[in-house]
């Protein structure tokens, strides 16, 4: 009857027949590098991550001390968390990133970028060059953080004009208007819409449309400060959120923001201006007033800002 590996290995395990060349041959061949680091940070040992399409040979580093390799706030950090390993007697898992270049003396072979690691970090149960230690895993993970990224920006933005969305646009308004709680950092908001924007769909086409609104984003873009935070809500609305601007303010930079916007455009907007107030139990107070102002601007009218 043929053995199958699992049966193999069990029995290897059973008898415990590992000699130590197949140990030290385990250990090399270890798909992440293991390294281990003693309390004081000193690099005792180091084991498989052979693979330089994910790792730097570490090997070099062997022997030698955190601080001596890596930038001063890199390597304080390191030994925190060997000492948290160590007083928790557990399994510590932290996610961290490095560059070849931060870290001195070791291989120029190896990934180019920063790399995102994820470390395991595990007490040993005895001492190593007379000192406490921990086994150090760190494992690339830079794919999945990458991806990780990009969804979250996805998440977060508008696909047809490429600014934020509704739902970061809810977490903006919240943050400042907590803010407002704390500092009373006076903060604004305005609301816009596109003037007769289904005439300009009906007229010229669902992509002629959507041409205005990608304009209009870019108007946004360009005009504004870099602190205001222009979204779109949906639609042909959008809202722009001026921090440290009072609505006194804020009502000039509105104006000429639909000025640019008539002239680049192609199409006119009508917006409603209102400053979170003291008294105001959420952003949901403010967006409501400066809706009902541009309700008023509709109705006298459009193509005008009203406060
Ligand atoms: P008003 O001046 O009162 O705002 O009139 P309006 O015609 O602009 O009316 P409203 O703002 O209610 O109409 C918005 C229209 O926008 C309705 C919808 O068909 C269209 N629309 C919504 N999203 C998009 C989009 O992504 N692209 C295009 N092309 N049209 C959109
Ligand atoms: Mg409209």
């Amino acid at each position: 009857m043929k053995t199958n590996h699992l049966e193999q290995a069990l029995r290897m395990a059973d008898d415990s027949r590992f000699s130590d060349g197949q140990i030290s041959a385990l250990l090399s061949a270890l798909p992440d590098p293991a390294f281990i680091l003693t309390r004081s940070g000193c690099y005792a040992a180091k084991f498989g991550g052979t693979d330089s399409r994910y790792y730097h040979d570490g090997s070099s580093l062997i022997g030698k001390k955190l601080a001596d390799v890596l930038s001063d706030e890199k390597s304080a950090w390191f030994q925190a968390q060997i000492a948290i390993a160590l007083a928790s007697r557990g399994l510590h898992v932290v996610e961290y990133a490095l560059a070849a270049a931060d870290v001195k003396g070791i291989g120029s072979d190896g990934p180019v970028e920063t790399i995102w690691f994820e470390g395991r970090v595990q007490q040993l149960p005895y001492q190593v060059m007379g000192e406490d230690a921990v086994l150090w895993v760190a494992s690339n993970i830079t794919a999945s953080k990458k991806l990780e990224a990009l969804l979250r920006m996805q998440s977060e933005t508008d696909a047809l004009t490429g600014l934020a969305n509704r739902r970061k646009l809810m977490n903006s308004l919240t943050e400042h208007f907590e803010l407002f709680v704390r500092y009373k950092a006076p903060t604004s908001v305005l609301i816009f819409d596109i003037d007769n924007f289904k005439t300009i769909n009906d007229e010229h086409g669902h992509l002629a449309g959507d041409e205005a609104i990608i304009g209009t984003a870019e108007v946004c873009r360009r005009e504004l400060r870099s602190t205001d935070f222009p979204a779109r809500l949906g639609g042909d609305e959008f809202v722009v959120l001026m921090p440290h601007t009072g609505s006194e303010q804020a009502l000039p930079i509105a104006q000429r923001l639909r000025q640019r916007i008539a002239e680049r455009a192609g199409a006119t907007i009508s917006g409603g201006l209102s400053e979170i107030r003291p008294g105001d139990l959420s952003y949901a107070d403010v967006l409501k007033r400066a809706d009902e102002a541009l309700y008023r601007a509709k109705r006298d009218g459009r193509n005008r800002i009203v406060r």
